[in-house]
């Protein structure tokens, strides 16, 4: 209709500032490998912090006993028991519980927030008098920024994510959970501190030997993958037998190539931290809805998508979430009418069929980018694998072991992802590379590393 007319000008643009062809895919894996070398080389040596996770022996399937897991990522916590039972009988029970931190505790001491987590997995380990008769040993998975020091203790660098607890910060957290144990008289203790990319990589290598590479896509975005030791200039370590470690790229920092709108320069310049998260801010799940929304206020403004209604909804950021999105795209009536309730459930705005199918286009052009730009950047790490290290993984089967709401939630995310790795890989090599989810692997995969890190045997 002659409603959206002056807005189709302004999709067309859009998609040609999105659009990521194989040329562009190529380029960003090549800058993804290049990055990947330069941050094991030194640290500050490129965009990724080429992190260090000291888990330097993976499980098996071998691994038995009772062990637990503690995942503080946000203002919930989670706390997993799991009996392992060897090569036959693997995951014997698992249960598993959340509890959420009261406010007050997320602007209290240290020794406060602390003592509140003992206790609760305390409690959580009492019940149903299933406790250990040797001390309990606990995988901790801790997703704030932390520079590690071994496999079990790290520096906590700052909080983030509304956490203002004082007094942790230049402090060891394994340190600190240990002395709010010792506290409580319980008899617990962390063996492995692990990152929550690093947890997926071990829990999906539990069930099959092959995976070499983890990527979350959820709110955020991150990946690792399993490096050989002889590969890291930087590392100053004795080689473990192995002669393998993991190592997290905290790929949300990367940046080079990238093909990037006006509105993903005004939302970075809008957020608490313009500059960085410049690959995060294009691929993962917190952006994608509100990249879509600048794009739609834009049309709605100056190409009248909306007709001369102007929805006041539609100016307030982050408005539009990512899981909008998808739910528009899964519209399959013939007069968009879930594309519709939506816009004016979430937006206050009427639309009609044309103007529908411009904001579906305009949700598939963000999408589309961001899916395929994350299948490059994990191109450039099987890349970067094959070419450096005798491993030959093109050659054989290889998985990369993929979680997160947003990967997990979104169909066309999926198949666009699958797709351009299969373009930048070619027909013969993409039938040895599966991408796998690997539905929360990262409870069960830090119980795992407090497994093979055991300290009591
Ligand atoms: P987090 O990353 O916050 O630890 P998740 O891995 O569960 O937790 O990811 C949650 C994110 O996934 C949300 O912030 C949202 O961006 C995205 N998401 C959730 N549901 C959907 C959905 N139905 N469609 C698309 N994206 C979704």
């Amino acid at each position: 209709g002659s409603v959206s007319m002056a807005a189709a000008p302004m999709l067309t643009k859009l998609q040609q500032d999105c659009a990521t062809p194989l040329p562009v895919l190529r380029n960003v894996a090549a800058s993804m490998s290049d990055d990947i070398r330069a941050g094991l080389a030194v640290d500050g040596g490129s965009d990724l912090k080429m992190i260090l996770s000291y888990v330097d022996s993976l499980p098996t399937g071998d691994e038995k006993g009772l062990f637990y897991a503690l995942d503080l990522g946000g203002t919930n916590f989670r706390v997993l028991r799991v009996e392992l039972g060897g090569k036959d009988k693997r995951v014997i029970a698992i249960e598993s519980d959340q509890v959420s931190i009261p406010q007050e505790l997320m602007s209290a001491t240290s020794e406060e927030l602390f003592d509140f987590i003992a206790s609760a997995l305390a409690n959580f380990a009492h019940k149903d008098g299933n406790f250990p008769g040797k001390k309990g040993e606990i995988g901790f998975t801790f997703s704030f920024p932390v520079k590690q020091t071994s496999i079990d203790s790290g520096i906590l660098i700052k909080w983030t994510k509304g956490f203002a607890v004082s007094g942790t910060a230049g402090k060891d957290v394994v340190a600190c959970l240990n002395e709010a144990m010792d506290r409580k008289g319980i008899d617990m203790r962390v063996s492995a501190l692990v990152n929550d990319t690093v947890a997926t990589l071990a829990g999906a290598r539990y069930w099959d030997d092959d995976v070499m590479v983890a990527v979350i896509l959820g709110t955020g975005t991150n990946a690792c993958y399993v490096e050989r030791m002889d590969c890291i200039p930087k590392f100053q370590g004795e080689f473990s037998p192995s002669g393998r470690t993991i190592v997290n790229l905290e790929w949300g920092a990367f940046s080079k190539g990238l093909p990037l709108t006006v509105f993903d320069r005004d939302m970075d310049a809008a957020s608490i931290n313009p500059g960085e998260q410049i690959f995060e801010k294009t691929i993962s799940g917190m952006y994608l809805g509100e990249i879509a929304r600048r794009a739609l206020l834009h049309m709605a403004e100056e190409g009248s998508l909306f007709g001369k209604s102007m929805p006041e909804k539609l100016s307030m950021p982050f408005v539009l979430g990512t899981p909008d999105l998808s739910t528009m795209q899964q519209d399959g009536t013939e007069d968009l009418h879930t594309v519709g309730s939506v816009l004016y459930n979430v937006a206050g705005v009427e639309s009609n069929l044309s103007s529908r199918k411009i904001v579906l286009e305009v949700c598939d052009t963000v999408v589309k980018r961001a899916a395929r730009l994350a299948g490059a950047g994990i191109v450039g790490i099987l890349q970067k694998i094959e070419k450096d290290t005798k491993d030959a993984i093109f050659g054989k089967r290889t998985v990369v072991a993929m979680d997160g709401g947003l990967y997990e939630r979104y169909p066309q995310y999926r198949r666009y992802l699958k797709e351009a790795v299969a373009e930048l890989l070619g027909p013969e090599t993409s039938q040895n590379i599966v991408i796998e989810h690997s539905k929360d692997g990262s409870g069960i995969g830090a119980a795992l590393l407090a497994a093979t890190n055991s300290k009591y045997g």
